[in-house]
């Protein structure tokens, strides 16, 4: 028989495409002081689709994370969390993957 254990769903609005979604499928990243920082629980933050590098593009430009932070992010500084999003993005899906067989759905 298989129990189904109850998890809260939380569900955050991503600033790449503004779909909502669980936060499982989704990165954080959030203001330190006056820097970025990837993966960070707390703080003032946005939430990035994991598994869409366009999300990461399209929360970059046009400076929708930096509005969403609520700080000025340089242009060089820009290019290095688009880095480090894409590494992180990728082995937390491999984690995820791995360790959980959750549905995310289809895209
Ligand atoms: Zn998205």
């Amino acid at each position: 028989m298989s129990v189904t254990r109850h998890r809260r769903v939380v569900v955050r609005m991503c600033v790449g495409c503004r779909t909502r979604r669980e936060t499982s499928a989704m990165i954080r990243v959030a203001r330190r002081g006056c820097d970025v920082v990837v993966g960070e629980p707390t703080g003032r933050g946005a939430w990035i689709c994991l598994d869409s590098p366009r999300c990461v593009e399209e929360a970059l430009r046009g400076g929708r994370l930096s509005k969403a932070l609520r700080m000025p992010i340089s242009p060089a500084r820009l290019a290095g969390l688009k880095d480090s999003l894409r590494l992180q993005g990728q082995a937390q899906y491999r984690k995820q993957k791995d360790s959980d067989d959750v549905g995310v759905g289809s895209i």
